[in-house]
């Protein structure tokens, strides 16, 4: 059985990419394509007059309150809670230290979304602390997959233009996700027998 599964928020199921480039391209008079930017290095493709202040927006006041859900996500979120304890779900995220609103925003997107998950917020930059064997983090960004699946985790990728190379169980969509859940749910007895049947997914 799954001892714990941690959900990350941002590009899982909120939408920042996009509100946050609407907003840099608006003020910028750019027409960046969010889907196809590298979010970590992101200064490469933005006009230089705006540099670092690209991350000024997640300081901003209701950024993170009204960032929009991601397809699926919160159905797919309700769906994983009829074959998997709520106590062992937690969403897991964080944002730039001097965003300060953002942490307190973030607790109040999930009691608007997702109200029996408000008490089931981890706030934690150094993911992979929370890692071991029965654990599975869902999360886009490639340090905290990498280093979860390096602490013994099982991390699984939620498909970006960025993350492509990761070499982890990848889900395109939340069906998807769900799908994975279910599955390594009822197999995981199995799995820390064999460590390789998952190659297959
Ligand atoms: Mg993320």
């Amino acid at each position: 059985m799954i001892n714990m599964l941690l959900i990350d928020m941002d590009d899982v199921i909120a939408d920042l990419q996009q509100e946050w480039i609407r907003r840099y391209n608006k003020d910028y008079n750019d027409n960046l394509d969010y889907r196809k930017i590298d979010l970590w290095n992101i200064e490469k493709h933005i006009r230089p007059e705006c540099g670092s202040k690209i991350r000024d927006y997640f300081k901003e006041p209701t950024f993170y309150f009204n960032l929009k859900p991601i397809d699926g996500a919160i159905e797919g979120i309700y769906k994983i809670m009829n074959i998997l304890d709520i106590n062992k779900i937690r969403i897991c995220t964080y944002c730039l230290w001097d965003a300060v609103y953002g942490f307190s925003e973030k607790i109040m997107w999930i009691e608007k979304h997702i109200p029996e998950l408000r008490d089931k917020v981890i706030i934690a930059k150094d993911k992979y602390l929370l890692a071991r064997h029965d654990r599975i983090l869902i999360d886009d960004a490639p340090h905290n997959l990498n280093e979860f699946s390096q602490f013994n985790g099982t991390s699984i990728v939620f498909d970006k233009s960025y993350n492509k190379e990761l070499p982890y169980l990848r889900a395109y969509d939340w069906e998807h996700i769900f799908n994975l859940i279910k599955r390594i749910n009822s197999e995981l007895e199995f799995r820390l027998r064999e460590p390789k049947i998952f190659n297959s997914f």
